[in-house]
C-alpha cells in the first residue's frame, strides 16, 4: 500500500482470530507453492493466475486482489487475484500472455478471505538460470524478511525492526523501496498500521509496539539500484525509476505470547 497520514486505529486480534488468519494464511502458502511450480522458462504469469484462482474457488475464499480499485480516480480496478512483477516491476504487475524467459524473476503476491479473515504474502521467483546479481537480490530481500520477523521476538518497536531491515539491504549495496509499505491485516487486507521496511522521523513520531495480537503483512521491497519507482501506463505497474531489478518478499505474520508467528507458512 502507498503510505499515507499515520492515523492509528490498530486492531489487536485474539488467539482464535489469529486461529483463522493461520487458515487464511496457509491457503495463500499452498497458493504460492503451486505458483513455485509452474515458475519455468515458457510459461505465463496468466498461467499462474489461473491456477491460484482456482485454488481459492476449490476452498470457498475470495481473492482481496480482483477488483481492487485503483488508487488513480477513474482507472480501472485491479483484473486478477495475483501481482505478477517480473524483472524491473517492484509491485502490481498485472498478469499476462508474454512467454517467461531463462533470467527473469517474477515477484508474486496474492492474498485471500477465507471465513472472514484475510492473508496476504508474496515471493520473488528466479525463472531458470538467472544472474549472480539476480540471485543476491533475490537471496538479500528474503533474507530481510527472515531479519524481521527473528527481530520481533525481542525488539519492543517496529523502528528497531525497521533499522534492523534497512540496514542489512544497505550493507548488501542495495536499495529499500520507500514508496510502498507493509500494513496491518485482519478482516480487512489494509489496516492500520502502516509498516514501512526503513526509519523515518514519521515512524518514530507513531511507533508501532509489538505486543500480542497485532497482526502485520511485512513485505520488503529491494531494488538492485535506485529506491525510486514509476507507475506504468496501465496504471498499475510499478517499476524501479532505473529499470534496474527489484524483489518482493511477504508475510502475514502475528505477535503471540509466544512470539512471532508466520500464518502464510506452508507448515507449522
Ligand atoms: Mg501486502
Amino acid at each position: 500500500m502507498t503510505p499515507t497520514s499515520p492515523a492509528r486505529q490498530i486492531k489487536l486480534k485474539s488467539p482464535r482470530e489469529i486461529g483463522f488468519m493461520r487458515e487464511a494464511g496457509r491457503l495463500v502458502a499452498q497458493a504460492l507453492d503451486k505458483v513455485r511450480t509452474l515458475a519455468v522458462p515458457g510459461a505465463t504469469t496468466a498461467e499462474m493466475d489461473e491456477a491460484v484462482a482456482t485454488i481459492f474457488r476449490e476452498h470457498n475464499a475470495v481473492s482481496l486482489f480482483r477488483n481492487y480499485p485503483n488508487a488513480h480516480r477513474g482507472k480501472p480496478a485491479f483484473p486478477a487475484v495475483i501481482c505478477a512483477s517480473v524483472n524491473e516491476a517492484v509491485v502490481h504487475g498485472i498478469p499476462n500472455r508474454r512467454v517467461l524467459n531463462e533470467g527473469d524473476i517474477v515477484s508474486i503476491d496474492t492474498g485471500c478471505r477465507l471465513n472472514g479473515w484475510c492473508g496476504d504474502a508474496a515471493v520473488t521467483l528466479p525463472i531458470g538460470q538467472v544472474s549472480a546479481e539476480a540471485t543476491k537480490l533475490l537471496e538479500v530481500t528474503k533474507e530481510t524478511l527472515n531479519i524481521a520477523v527473528q527481530a520481533m521476538s525481542h525488539c519492543r518497536l517496529w523502528s528497531q525492526v525497521a533499522a534492523l531491515m534497512e540496514q542489512y539491504v544497505h550493507d548488501n549495496g542495495m536499495a529499500v523501496v520507500e514508496k510502498f509499505v507493509g500494513h496491518g491485516i485482519g478482516q480487512a487486507m489494509h489496516e492500520e498500521p502502516q509498516v514501512p521496511n526503513f526509519v523515518s522521523k514519521a515512524l518514530i513520531k507513531h511507533d508501532i509496539v509489538l505486543e500480542p495480537g497485532l497482526v502485520l503483512a511485512i513485505e520488503p521491497m529491494v531494488s538492485l539500484g535506485t529506491k525510486n519507482v514509476d507507475v506504468l501506463n496501465d496504471f498499475w505497474t510499478v517499476v524501479t525509476k532505473d529499470r534496474r531489478y527489484s524483489a518482493h518478499f511477504e508475510h502475514t505474520v502475528a505477535m503471540t505470547v509466544d512470539g512471532p508467528k508466520i500464518l502464510t507458512a506452508l507448515e507449522d
